[in-house]
C-alpha cells in the first residue's frame, strides 16, 4: 500500500474516565482529503491530536506513509507511551495548523516559515528562504514578510501558519477548525488557500464546520458522534442524503 498517507486504526482515548474516541479508524490515501465534522465535543480535536501524539491513545496504532507509531505500555499500564525519537521524526511528517494560529510572536512573518526547515530538517538558510518565499507568495503574504505576527490580520496569521505547516513537506495536513476563530470578512481568504491546497493533491485531515467546503474538497466526510463514527461516505452521500437522523439534525444547524 504505497500510497497510503496515513492510517488511522481503532483510536481509543479517554479522559478521567470518560471515553470521548471510542474506536475510530480511517485511511487517507496520497492526495486525499478527509473532512472530520460533528457537534461540539464528540471528539473530533482529540482525534486529531492523538493523530500527532499531541494526545497518547489508550489504544490504537496511527501510520503516516506506511510507518507505524511505535508504543509500549505506559506506567499505568494503559496508556500507550511513544518513541521520543520517532515521534520527533514523525511529526515533522505531520503539518498541523490550529484554531488560534500559534505563531511565534517575537519572529518575523519569515522567520516563523524558516524555523522548522533550518532547525529542525537542517536545511541551509539560504535554502529555508527560497522556499518560503514561494510559499508566501502561494498564501498571499509575501508583503508581511518581515513583520511580526501581531502586525497581521487573523486570516493573514492563519494563511502564514498554513505556509509555516507547508515548509516542513509534510505527507499530511491536518488543520483544526482553521477558520473558526476569525471573523467572518476573512474566513474566505483562508479557505480559498485550503482549496487551492487540495486542487494540488495534498492530503489533508481538517476538522470543519465549513459545509461548502468539506462539500467542495472532501474524499470522504466523516461525521463524529459521541467518539464513535456515526456515517461516513462521499461528500454527496453524506451531505445530500444523509441516512443518520443525527447527522440530518447537524446539518440543518450549522
Ligand atoms: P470537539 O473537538 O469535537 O469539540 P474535543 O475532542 O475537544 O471535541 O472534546 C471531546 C471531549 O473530550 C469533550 O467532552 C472534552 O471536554 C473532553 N476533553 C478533551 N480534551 C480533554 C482533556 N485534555 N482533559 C479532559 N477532557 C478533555
Ligand atoms: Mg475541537
Amino acid at each position: 500500500m504505497v500510497d497510503m498517507a496515513l492510517s488511522v486504526n481503532n483510536i481509543h482515548k479517554s479522559f478521567g474516565g470518560i471515553e470521548v474516541l471510542k474506536g475510530i479508524s480511517f485511511e487517507a490515501r496520497k492526495g486525499d482529503v478527509i473532512s472530520l465534522i460533528g457537534s461540539s465535543g464528540s471528539g473530533k480535536s482529540t482525534l486529531l491530536r492523538c493523530i500527532n501524539y499531541l494526545e497518547t491513545p489508550d489504544q490504537g496504532e496511527i501510520s503516516v506513509a506506511g510507518e507505524t507509531i511505535r508504543t509500549r505500555p505506559g506506567r499505568d499500564g494503559k496508556s500507550h507511551a511513544a518513541d521520543p525519537r520517532q515521534l520527533e521524526h514523525i511529526r515533522t511528517r505531520l503539518g498541523m495548523v490550529f484554531q488560534s494560529f500559534n505563531l511565534w510572536t517575537h519572529r518575523t512573518i519569515l522567520e516563523n516559515i524558516i524555523e522548522g526547515p533550518v532547525h529542525v530538517l537542517g536545511m541551509a538558510r539560504a535554502e529555508a528562504i527560497a522556499e518560503a518565499e514561494v510559499l508566501m507568495e502561494k498564501v498571499g503574504i509575501t508583503p508581511k514578510r518581515d513583520q511580526y505576527p501581531a502586525q497581521l490580520s487573523g486570516g493573514q496569521q492563519q494563511r502564514a501558519a498554513i505556509a509555516r505547516a507547508l515548509a516542513m513537506k509534510p505527507e499530511v495536513m491536518l488543520f483544526d477548525e482553521p477558520t473558526s476563530a476569525l471573523d467572518p470578512e476573512l474566513v474566505n481568504e483562508v479557505l480559498q488557500v485550503i482549496k487551492k491546497l487540495a486542487e494540488e493533491g495534498r492530503t489533508m485531515v481538517m476538522v470543519t464546520h465549513e459545509m461548502a467546503l468539506a462539500r467542495d474538497i472532501s474524499s470522504e466526510v466523516i461525521f463524529l458522534h459521541k467518539g464513535l463514527v456515526e456515517e461516513r461516505g462521499a461528500p454527496e452521500t453524506v451531505m445530500k442524503n444523509p441516512q443518520s437522523p443525527r447527522l440530518r439534525q447537524f446539518l440543518q444547524m450549522v
